[in-house]
C-alpha cells in the first residue's frame, strides 16, 4: 500500500517513535497525543479497519493485537498512589467512527482519567 502513511512508517519511510515490533505487530506513539500515554497499536499488514479481516484467517492478527494493546494499556494505566489505574483501548472504524488513518490500528490510551461518551 505505498500511499498508506501506517504502512510508510512500517517500511521505516516516515520516522516514527517505535516503541516495539515483532513480525505481525508494531507500536508507535500517536504524533498528536490526547492522553499522556497514547500509543497506535497496528498490523505490519495492510488492513484498512475492523471491516477487512477475514473472520477466521486473521483471527490469529486480532488477537495478538488486541492482547499486545491490553499488556501496554496494563503497564501505562498500573494503579499507584496517584492514581485508580485503568486504560481505555479506541478503534475507531469508517468515516462515521472517526477514523482518519485506514490502516487499522488499535489506540491505547492511559494517563488520565477517562470520560463517556465520547464526542
Ligand atoms: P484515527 O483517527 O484513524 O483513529 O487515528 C489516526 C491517528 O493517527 C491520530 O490519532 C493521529 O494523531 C495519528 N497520526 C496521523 N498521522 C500520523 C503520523 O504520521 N505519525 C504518527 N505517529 N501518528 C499519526
Ligand atoms: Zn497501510
Amino acid at each position: 500500500m505505498q500511499a498508506c502513511i501506517f504502512c510508510k512508517i512500517v517500511a521505516g519511510e516516515i520516522p516514527a517513535t517505535v516503541i516495539e515490533r515483532d513480525d505481525d505487530v508494531i507500536v508507535i506513539t500517536d504524533v498528536n497525543p490526547q492522553a499522556p500515554t497514547h500509543l497506535l497499536v497496528m498490523p505490519v499488514q495492510h488492513f484498512a479497519n475492523l471491516n477487512a479481516f477475514a473472520e477466521g484467517a486473521n483471527d490469529i492478527v486480532v488477537a495478538h493485537l488486541f492482547a499486545v494493546a491490553a499488556r501496554l494499556g496494563a503497564s501505562a494505566g498500573k494503579e499507584s498512589a496517584d492514581s485508580p489505574g485503568g486504560y481505555r483501548l479506541v478503534v475507531n472504524t469508517g468515516a462515521n467512527g472517526g477514523q482518519t488513518v485506514a490502516h487499522l490500528h488499535v489506540h491505547v490510551l492511559a494517563g488520565r482519567h477517562m470520560t463517556w461518551p465520547p464526542g
